[in-house]
């Protein structure tokens, strides 16, 4: 059965795939503007209080938990 058939059906596959693929980058595409455009309005919103907190985390070398930097950490 691998006749005159074959050859639409092998195109219509590969296009639907295409289809797909570039239907699932487009709505990547727009979920990361969107989540860069909702992140900027939190920045906004939150002011500089937000930032500082994420990146003082830092590894404590002897215990390996993540703990504030400065943050009074003691290793039990
Ligand atoms: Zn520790």
């Amino acid at each position: 059965m691998f006749g005159i058939f074959s050859l639409p059906k092998i195109l219509f596959t590969i296009a639907v795939i295409a289809a797909v693929w570039y239907g699932f980058k487009w709505l990547n595409r727009r979920a990361q503007v969107q989540q860069q455009q909702s992140d900027n309005a939190g920045r906004v919103e939150a002011g500089a209080a937000k930032a500082p907190d994420v990146e003082e985390m830092v590894q404590c070398p002897d215990c390996g938990a993540y703990v504030a930097k400065g943050g009074g950490h003691r290793c039990t």
